[in-house]
């Protein structure tokens, strides 16, 4: 069996479980294993309309109150106790901040060794995989042994897709031993920041800021635009070492993996270390007044000029737009 670690945001999958989730179902296809899934909490029993449609024959339950906020500890040895009950053959989670710590935890709990940041995994025993190091600048391929094989898989490493066919999912609800050790550091909900702003990885439109931006006020016309188009802001270190923007906005190597539709980045020279956060996009626009900045060669499209007389024109020009009733 193999079984995958499902992050939900109240009973819905993120993204990158529905990647994660994909590969599982590619590696048991062709094979008779069984494609399992664990979620952490009661709220996570409504992922299994969304899990039928990829490939979960039973959807795992772990259910104690205790677990329904984060718990880094907790659940993975949520994790670590199935495992050793159900032996999968492999525990496949995501490479996400929660992740890539849970399957961690687990790791240590049962003494196996986790290869983390997968872009390939190959069926057998030792296990094959293909992983990214020092920020995905290096591909290193990789044996893994041990009874149950626990890996990470890197974001964005493949596209997430839905079977065309539904499975019939039973759901199997069990309940971790969790002393109070496992629950010393805990996420509560009151000091979850509630920004109502939409999350970089999720976001389809990115408009990234850089040191070229000038400063923090700069970032309003990166605002303005990001709200025209239903997206969020991102930037680079320069910008959060300047304290311009807070870390949790940061794009690259130490900061999120963003996958957007649209990637517009602004006054960024596009250092390898800020590409490989955003080298998912579908399409980079890069305004820049380097021609010769390594973004401008890496991007789609590229606007050469300054980014505040190329924000400005753009913001007046939608929303005059926006002022005229359409038809
Ligand atoms: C271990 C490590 C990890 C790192 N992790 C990250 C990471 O996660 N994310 C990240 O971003 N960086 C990361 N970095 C830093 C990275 O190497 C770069 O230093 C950083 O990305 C540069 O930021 P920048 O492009 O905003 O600034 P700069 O490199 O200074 O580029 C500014 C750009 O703005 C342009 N510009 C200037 N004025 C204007 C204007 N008025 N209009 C338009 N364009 C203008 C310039 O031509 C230039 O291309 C990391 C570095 C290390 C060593």
């Amino acid at each position: 069996m193999i079984l995958a670690f499902v992050e939900h945001v109240q009973g819905a999958p993120t993204n990158l479980s529905l990647e994660v989730l994909t590969m599982a179902r590619r590696l048991v296809q062709g094979t008779d294993e069984p494609l399992e899934a664990l979620v952490i909490g009661e709220s996570g029993t409504a992922a299994a309309g969304i899990l039928s449609s990829y490939g979960v024959s039973t959807l795992h339950v772990a259910a104690d109150d205790r677990l329904e906020d984060y718990a880094p500890a907790a659940w993975g040895q949520a994790v670590a106790e199935l495992a050793r009950a159900a032996q999968p053959s492999i525990v496949i989670g995501t490479a996400s901040d929660r992740g890539g710590e849970v399957m961690a935890h687990a790791g240590a709990r049962m003494k196996l060794a986790l290869a983390a940041n997968c872009t390939e995994i190959v069926l057998g025993d030792p296990l094959r995989v293909t992983r990214q190091r020092w920020g995905g600048s290096l591909l290193e391929e990789a044996r893994l042994t041990g009874e149950v094989k626990l890996v990470t898989l890197a974001p964005h490493a493949i596209v997430a897709e839905a079977s065309p066919t539904r499975t019939e999912v039973a759901i199997q609800r069990f309940s971790p031993p969790i002393s109070d050790r496992d629950l010393r550091v805990r996420l509560l909900p009151e000091v979850q920041a509630d920004t109502g702003k939409i999350s970089l990885a999720q976001a389809r439109v990115v408009v990234g800021g850089g040191r070229g931006v000038g400063s923090a006020e700069g970032f309003a016309e990166l605002e303005e635009l990001a709200g025209y188009l239903r997206g969020t802001v991102g930037c680079s270190r320069a910008v959060t070492s300047l304290g311009w923007r807070p870390h949790a906005d940061q794009v690259g190597q130490t900061g999120t993996r963003i996958a957007p539709d649209l990637y517009i980045a602004c006054g960024i020279s596009g250092a390898i270390q800020h590409m490989v956060g955003c080298r998912a996009a579908k399409h980079i626009l890069a305004i820049n007044t380097d021609a010769s900045a390594p973004i401008v060669a890496q991007a789609d499209y590229a606007v050469i000029g300054d980014v505040h007389k190329v924000l400005a024109a753009v913001n007046a020009e939608i929303r005059k737009r926006k002022a005229v009733p359409v038809g």
